[in-house]
């Protein structure tokens, strides 16, 4: 069996709902999943457990095994990073504090976000964003996506590269959790810490060793291999910090909506014999 070629997992840990800045209501999310034959679903939005409800009772009708997850910002030193809580308990009260918290951090960034394109002349961006939201966990792809309403910006890509990168006159940092409360809050939570999209921080190999030796000592227990287009000297960065340190590896699309560079179950590809994160969750038999 050793030679065998890695079966197709039928598995997606990481997407969002119109709870935060996806697309598609919870509904729909996991319509789509049962469409796309997925075994397993994690819906993860931002800083939020709002849509898991939802969620459930459609994953009940159409069959599909739902993991509940959420996205989870945290400061680490300077940096802002995604720990995705997967498996965790929606019920617990220590992980809907710290989301909580995080909330009212999340809304003040907006509120300034806007502010500032106010100050810019991009009031009218600054309305739509709100308005995009809907109440649910605003963000920066709000703002983005309204630039481009508002043809302040051809594309999203641009709105963010123009305004709303760190640097850029719209930016406006969190004041996020730090690493060590969110890890803290999503074990409180019986859930599995994931580091989401390691490579897409910006920060130097040594910084991504450090971070990934922090990340192991205050208990995470696995290393995202996502996006699903890595170059292969990231797949072999992620796969050995994973082996080295003892974490296990995850799968999961990032799926924003339709429409988007990535559709909902599409992945990395899993290489043979790996220790993942979703081992002991009873996924396939
Ligand atoms: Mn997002
Ligand atoms: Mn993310
Ligand atoms: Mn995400």
């Amino acid at each position: 069996m050793a030679s065998s070629p890695t079966p197709t997992l039928a598995i997606d840990l990481h997407s969002h709902s119109t709870a935060s800045d996806g697309l598609l209501s919870p509904t729909e999310l996991v319509q789509r999943a049962a469409r796309e034959g997925l075994a397993a679903l994690a819906l993860t939005d931002h800083d939020t457990l709002s849509g898991m409800a939802e969620a459930a009772l459609a994953a009940q009708e159409h069959g599909v095994r739902l993991i509940p997850g959420v996205e989870v910002s945290a400061l680490w030193e300077s940096h802002t990073l995604h720990v995705l809580g997967l498996n965790v308990d929606p019920e617990s009260e220590a992980l809907q504090q710290a989301l909580g918290e995080q909330g009212r951090l999340r809304s003040a960034r907006g509120q300034a976000i806007a502010a500032k394109l106010r100050r810019l002349g991009f009031g009218a961006a600054a309305d739509r964003a709100l308005h995009l939201s809907g109440g649910a966990s605003l963000g920066r792809a709000h703002f983005a996506r309204a630039l481009v309403d508002t043809r302040v910006a051809a594309s999203e890509e641009t709105a963010f590269r123009r305004l709303l990168r760190p640097g850029k006159p719209a930016y406006v940092s969190g004041g996020w959790l730090t690493l060590e409360k969110v890890i803290a809050a999503i074990h409180a939570a019986g859930g599995a810490a994931v580091l989401a999209h390691p490579m897409r921080y910006h920060i130097s190999q040594t910084n991504f060793r450090r971070l990934v030796v922090r990340f192991a000592s205050l208990g995470g227990q696995g290393l995202e291999l996502g996006p699903a287009r890595l170059k292969l000297e990231e797949i072999d960065a992620i796969v050995g910090a994973s082996l080295r340190h003892g974490l296990g590896l995850s799968l999961g699309s990032d799926f924003h909506g339709p429409g988007h560079a990535i559709e909902l179950g599409q992945t990395a590809r899993l290489p043979p014999r790996v220790p993942v994160v979703w081992q002991d969750w009873g996924l396939f038999g």
